[in-house]
């Protein structure tokens, strides 16, 4: 489940709380000290993000690693990742951004979990019009 809590949102960028710290600006795993900052946001306990941005697949918006008590590598451990405008589900892992064996990011989308419309339709192209706002 994501920790993620997004704070503000305004001209085109999203200020949310630092995943792998939860917002508390300190390690979350005291790997250094109890009082060392977290090296994620610098202790600051939240990040600007241009929009749009959506959370990080390879993690599930936790910002650590699978399995470890690692940074995630995808989105460095912030938890959400800018995309590009238009964006499909990746069809390689089906939107999980893991590469099979479930321990490495989609190569194909980069762990995000979605890819470029463009580059997924030079491989298929579906006659769906893009809405407008
Ligand atoms: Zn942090
Ligand atoms: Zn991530
Ligand atoms: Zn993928």
């Amino acid at each position: 489940m994501s920790e993620i809590e997004v704070l503000s949102r305004a001209g085109g960028k999203l200020t949310i709380t630092c995943a792998f710290c939860k917002g508390t600006g300190k390690d979350p795993f005291e790997l250094l000290s109890k009082l060392s900052n977290c090296q994620v946001c610098g202790g600051r306990g939240k990040f600007s993000l241009a929009e749009p941005a959506i959370e990080c697949a390879f993690c599930g918006g936790t910002g650590i690693h699978r399995d470890q008590r690692l940074t995630c590598t995808v989105c460095g451990g912030k938890g959400m990742v800018t995309v590009e405008k238009s964006t499909q589900t990746c069809p390689d892992c089906g939107g999980r951004g893991v590469a099979e064996g479930g321990y490495l990011p989609c190569v194909t989308c980069g762990g995000t979990g979605v890819v470029a419309k463009k580059a997924a339709a030079q491989k298929a192209k579906t006659g769906k019009k893009a809405k407008k706002r």
